[in-house]
């Protein structure tokens, strides 16, 4: 519940970190059952949404990894809280003319998913001086050839793209990540997409061997996500609270 407004903020720091508790016992419990290391899973907690007072309370419990899927709303949330210490993910979907905005206050971009993308960012980030994480994002429904309904290859463009970020002045290939598919052969399967993205890692870490970032698993799946293997889960719901109905 976004409840913010009606409560005080030290209401909402004890609702933060009840929730911050609760996962943090999912993914433990995970790694356990999986016979994994804690340490070798990261939360990112997405705060879409919610204000910037989140994010500073967040902060306040020890976060330290935030994403966010609109410029706009990043880039104002970033500058808020320009003073804590904290790593920003871009994980939505992004257009070539925001890349220069994108760039300023990202360390990692989890959704490249077209060469077009590769340019401006490898523009941008030169640009800035700065080296960009970028995340190959996986459209596991998608045909040969085709983009995903929300963003990301097709796997059977992950590797020129990868290839294309590798070579790129700026930008640094960390990984992939995807969003399991709610259509097709994978929908309700999140572990069978997962382990999916996990072989397509596999062989990407063939060619590329420090590009070891899978980034799986969201409230609703993060169990499955580091049974098959994820280093990077993307909470939201499940720390914040139930989004309104905007996007
Ligand atoms: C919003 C979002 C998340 C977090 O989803 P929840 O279901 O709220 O945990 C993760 N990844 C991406 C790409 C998102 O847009």
């Amino acid at each position: 519940m976004n409840d913010t407004a009606a409560t005080g903020s030290s209401d909402r720091q004890r609702q933060l970190a009840a929730n911050l508790a609760q996962v943090e016992e999912r993914i433990a419990a995970a790694c356990r059952d999986a016979g994994r290391d804690r340490a070798d899973v990261t939360l990112i907690v997405v705060t879409k949404t919610y204000p910037a007072s989140d994010v500073r309370l967040l902060s306040g419990l020890g976060v330290r990894q935030v994403a966010e899927n609109r410029d706009q709303e990043a880039g104002a949330k970033a500058a808020e809280t320009a003073d804590l210490p904290l790593n920003w993910h871009f994980v939505g979907q992004l257009q070539t003319n925001k890349a220069r905005s994108v760039v300023r206050y990202a360390d990692h971009v989890h959704s490249v998913d077209r060469s077009r993308l590769v340019g401006a960012l490898s523009h941008a980030a030169t640009a800035e001086g700065r080296r960009l994480g970028c995340l190959v994002q996986v459209a596991l429904d998608a045909e040969s050839g085709t983009q995903g309904e929300r963003g990301g290859v097709a796997p059977d463009g992950v590797e020129a793209l990868a290839d294309a970020i590798a070579a790129a002045e700026g930008l640094r290939l960390d990984g992939l990540m995807t969003v399991a598919p709610l259509a097709g052969r994978y929908a309700g399967q999140p572990r069978a997409a997962f382990d999916r993205l996990m072989e397509i890692s596999s062989r990407l870490r063939e060619a590329h061997p420090a590009a070891n970032m899978v980034s799986a698993g969201m409230s609703q799946d993060l169990e499955e996500a580091v049974a098959a293997g994820a280093t990077h889960v993307r909470v939201g719901t499940a720390v914040l609270g139930v989004r309104a109905r905007l996007r």
